[in-house]
């Protein structure tokens, strides 16, 4: 309570902050997080992840707050529009109006396990939210309090060096549902951004919209990201395709929303048995990794024992056991289109490095199968030019599926840039029309106002006739950095 207290006080000055103070907030930020010297190692022991793997993440987790600092300081992505007064206009004079986005107000923020800097307390979800002008609170995951608590050290220090109001930003700990609870159901809290399991998300998604004043919840949740390999690519790259796809199943531990965990072959395709062959190669010869707490082992090992518990469902490959604690071993199950198709179960996520490979007898069930495919992050399809105009509808259907299709290459390796959509179909996502990666992620947290009949002294500097920003505005239908 006295986190979001603070966050709306500090939400009315921060909100009207010109956009330099905001970057240089932002990039203070990515700053102070370089110069926390413990910040690796600790996150290290709390998750079991590499250090390799962190300072990659860590490096992310600095260009997402500078992506975010050039975008605010950029300023043309308040969406600005213009549409000036006509007064001799008939039957009806037309008013000037002028419309922008501006700041929800205090947001909570979910820390999520498996990315504990990109997506964790500085991680994009925090980074959005700030550009955008809203005050965050976040819940730190247990996982990594250690990691979660120097993080927030380094906002604050952050906050403190460029003279950013007291209660800008706030970290909450404690395991249990009741302090996440706490903050979305809290009358000052605008809206939520979450990563983590679907039941989770869905709990916090409801308790949302069961408020007195229901607020948005942007929850990324599972996804099994299907990767369908057509019959051509198959015959003709079957061994390579089966050697990076099993990196990428096994990579960190499988523990990535973007995981490939169902892949649709054509049984009667020449390249299968070489496909087979080679992914159990590669398999038998990775070795388990640490999983990120006992209780995400312990899902792993369950889902895949419950695939294995359905008739028709048998292990195809499994990678060699580890001797380190919560090691997850690699395991790839396969069955056929027709008992996919029978069991809904199948199609949930198995969060870990795992993949289930489903067999289909021609174009017809592979079509039928992307037809039932609930909503995902990504699709990913295998294929040759050939392939690719046979499997045309493939595409389509697709679109309608997930956020995010990719051609011949791997879902795993998520781009942070403008054109990225991490996001996707429910239950991928609570709001499809959303991404939490890449600077569309800002639009989370505004909403458009419209200033009707107002003088260009009242008027926000983004919507003065002087355009003093230099910004990109649509004025009357055109878009221009030009003055009126
Ligand atoms: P989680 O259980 O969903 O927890 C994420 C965060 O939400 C934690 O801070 C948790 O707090 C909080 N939370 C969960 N349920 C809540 C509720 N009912 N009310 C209030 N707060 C709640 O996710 P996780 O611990 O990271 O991993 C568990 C499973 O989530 C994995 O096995 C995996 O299946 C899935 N997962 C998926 C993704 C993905 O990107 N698709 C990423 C990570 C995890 P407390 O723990 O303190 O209660």
């Amino acid at each position: 309570n006295k986190a979001v207290i603070k966050a709306e006080q500090a939400f009315r000055l921060y909100r009207k902050i010109d956009a330099e103070k905001k970057a240089c907030f932002l990039e203070q930020i990515a700053e102070e997080i370089i110069k926390s010297n413990d910040l690796i190692q600790r996150c290290s022991e709390e998750t079991g992840l590499p250090e390799a793997r962190l300072m990659g993440e860590r490096a992310r987790t600095i260009s997402q707050l500078k992506l975010f600092a050039s975008l605010v300081r950029e300023g043309s992505w308040v969406n600005a529009s213009i549409d000036t007064a006509i007064s001799d206009r008939t039957p009806l004079p037309k008013p000037d109006l002028r419309q922008m986005q501006i700041a929800l107000g205090p947001v909570g923020i979910f820390g999520a396990s498996n990315f504990p800097f990109a997506f964790s307390v500085a991680g994009g979800d925090t980074a959005s939210a700030l550009a955008a002008g809203c005050t965050v609170v976040v819940k730190g995951h247990p996982a990594h309090p250690g990691t979660s608590e120097l993080t927030a050290s380094a906002i604050l220090k952050a906050a403190h060096a460029t003279g950013m109001p007291d209660g800008v930003f706030s970290l909450v700990q404690g395991a249990g549902t009741e302090v996440g609870m706490a903050i979305v159901t809290h009358p000052l809290i605008k809206a939520i951004g979450f990563t983590g399991s679907f039941r989770g998300g869905k709990a916090l998604y409801d308790a949302a919209a069961q408020r007195r004043e229901p607020i948005p919840v942007y929850a990324e949740m599972g996804s099994i990201n299907p990767v369908f390999i057509l019959p051509e690519a198959l015959k003709t790259r079957g061994g390579e395709i089966a050697f990076n796809l099993t990196e990428s199943i096994t990579l960190g531990a499988g523990q990535f929303c973007t995981n490939p965990g169902l892949v649709v072959v054509e049984e009667t395709s020449e390249g299968y048995l070489l496909f087979q062959e080679k992914t159990n190669e590669k398999l038998s010869n990775t070795t388990a990794s640490a999983m990120l707490t006992p209780g995400i082992k312990q899902a792993y090992d369950n889902g895949t024992q419950n695939f294995l518990k359905i008739e028709g469902v048998s292990e195809l490959a499994r990678g060699r056991g580890g001797d380190i604690m919560n090691s997850g071993i690699p395991q790839i199950l396969t069955t056929t289109a027709a008992i996919y198709l029978d069991h809904k179960e199948l199609s949930e996520e198995v969060f870990g490095p795992s993949s289930l490979f489903v067999k289909a007898k021609d174009k017809d069930e592979i079509t039928k199968l992307a037809e039932n495919l609930d909503g995902h992050l990504t699709a990913t399809i295998h294929g040759t030019e050939d392939d690719l105009k046979v499997y045309a509808d493939l595409i389509h259907i697709l679109e309608r599926k997930v956020g995010r299709i990719i051609i011949n290459g791997f879902p795993t390796g998520v781009e942070v840039c403008p054109s990225m959509i991490h996001g996707g179909p429910y239950p991928a996502t609570t709001d499809s029309r959303t991404t939490s990666v890449g600077t569309l992620a800002i639009y989370r947290f505004t909403r458009p106002v419209c200033y009707q009949g107002f003088s260009d002294v009242m008027l926000p500097s983004e919507l003065k006739n002087s355009n003093p920003l230099s910004i990109f505005r649509l004025v009357n239908g055109k878009l221009s950095q030009d003055q009126i």
